[in-house]
């Protein structure tokens, strides 16, 4: 008989306690590269560009609690998810979970090691640089694909 008492399997996102929503977030920073707008095409470009804000050797956000006042394009997930979910990662936890699949296998509350999502190459941290280091006219030489790619 299985076991079933991970919160993640048997809350919906709406359902999860403010700590349970914030260890979903697997650390991979993807949220937090810089998109560029194209206006002719109404493509958006994900770039390999990290927030100024992101701490690449954490990858973790050096201002959390500021965050969307500070950075524009920061999104507020628990209240703008289903908005938001062209701009996650299809690894994203919360997309996963609200399309209704499961977390991957190298998602820390599965694997229970905080280091697996680095382990795995999820994390941004392996290859951004961060917007600090990068002129705005050299984001275009950044471009790593289109959010209607697989990212
Ligand atoms: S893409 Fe999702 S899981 Fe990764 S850091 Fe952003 S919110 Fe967290
Ligand atoms: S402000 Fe923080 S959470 Fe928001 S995109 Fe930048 S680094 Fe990520």
């Amino acid at each position: 008989m299985k076991h079933n008492s991970n919160f993640w399997e048997t809350k919906s996102l709406n359902e999860m306690s403010d700590d349970e929503w914030e260890s979903l977030c697997d650390g991979c920073a993807r949220c937090c590269l810089v998109k560029l707008a194209d206006e002719d095409s109404n493509k958006i470009y994900l770039t390999n560009v990290a927030c100024k804000l992101l701490d690449l050797e954490t990858c973790r956000c050096s201002d959390y609690a500021h965050r969307l006042k500070a950075v524009p394009m920061c999104m507020n997930l628990k209240t703008d998810l289903s908005e938001m979910l062209d701009y996650l990662p299809e690894s994203c936890a919360y997309r996963l979970l609200h399309e209704g699949k499961s977390l991957e296998s190298w998602h820390p509350l599965v694997s229970t090691n905080p280091d697996s999502v680095h382990e795995a190459g999820i994390s941004a941290g392996e290859f951004a640089v961060s917007e600090q280091a990068i002129h705005p006219e050299q984001l275009e030489q950044h471009i790593i694909g289109s959010l209607s790619d697989d990212n």
